[in-house]
């Protein structure tokens, strides 16, 4: 062998050498990808912080599918933890969504065991090193449980916080919407979305065969509650015009997304604040009287 040709040996034996090490040293964010040894490393590289992308099976009106919060909050997910290294919990969906049950392909489980089930979710994963647990949220029904489920947790000790970030907001300055009014549920801003995340699954032309008006069928201050508010609004469990979606908007929408999920793992990762002052509170609930101001 020439010179040059022992030399060019050495180098690309050097390259795969560094390329087979680097491929053994990036750790899939997913916990079910993960080896057990790597599992415990991501705890480690992670800090313990760990997502838990919930979504939701529910009708997405005329034109989107089922699972379109599900595949949205993971997508969302899987690439803010590309940018601040965190574990990803395996598809979640277990959420609430009573007011879609007269919709096909809706699953709406008890609401004790959806309490039951992400309490004792949160309490493997806490048990498995995941002492911050985001709970990102990509379901609009859910936006009443998971304050409440996060609440709760002052209940009973627990050695892990919860943190819960809200779904995805349009965000001011983005490509002007073609759609006027509530746009809450399948409209504009999610069918948009999920043109830039799963376009094969998005079915355009079928988002004008169903009407997604506000049809304002109750009669009653705002500030009064009702369950059935949203059937009432909109019965045909869409809210909004998909058929107005463009692929700018949702790329403008899912970065700000993004963007937000990376800022809330970077702060909860700096804080080390709530589980102190968690522990505080836990020993003080045990003896009321002792508090002092
Ligand atoms: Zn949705």
């Amino acid at each position: 062998m020439s010179k040059r040709g022992a030399y060019l040996c050495g180098l690309v034996a050097v390259l795969f050498t560094a390329s087979a090490i680097s491929a053994q040293t990036k750790l899939s964010p997913k916990w079910e990808e993960l080896t057990a040894a790597d599992f415990r490393q991501g705890i480690q590289e992670s800090k313990g912080t760990c997502l838990v992308p919930f979504g939701i099976l529910e009708k997405h009106g005329p034109h989107l599918p089922l699972g379109t919060d599900l595949l949205n909050v993971r997508y969302a997910s899987l690439h803010a933890v590309e940018q601040e290294y965190a574990i990803v919990f395996p598809e979640y969906y277990f959420g609430q969504i009573f007011e879609a049950k007269h919709e096909p392909g809706t699953v709406a489980y008890s609401v004790e065991l959806q309490l039951k089930l992400l309490q004792e979710t949160t309490d493997e994963m806490a048990r498995n090193g995941c002492k911050k647990i985001i709970i990102v949220n990509g379901h609009g029904g859910n936006e009443h449980l998971l304050p409440f489920f996060a609440q709760a947790q002052m209940d009973k000790p627990h050695d892990y916080v919860v943190y819960v970030l809200d779904g995805e907001r349009s965000r001011p300055g983005g490509p002007a919407k073609k759609s006027s009014g509530v746009d809450y549920h399948a409209g504009e801003n999610e069918s948009s979305n999920t043109l830039v995340t799963h376009p094969d699954l998005v079915h355009l032309d079928r988002a004008a065969i169903e009407s997604g008006a506000d049809q304002k069928r109750q009669n009653l201050p705002e500030f009064v509650y009702t369950g059935i508010w949203w059937y009432a609004r909109f019965p045909n469990h869409y809210s909004g015009d998909g058929s107005a979606a463009t692929k700018e908007l949702g790329e403008w929408n899912m970065l700000g997304w993004i963007s937000s999920i990376v800022e809330a793992i970077r702060s909860v990762k700096a804080d080390d604040a709530s589980l102190k002052i968690q522990n505080e509170f836990y020993e003080k609930a045990k003896h009321p009287l002792d508090t002092r101001p």
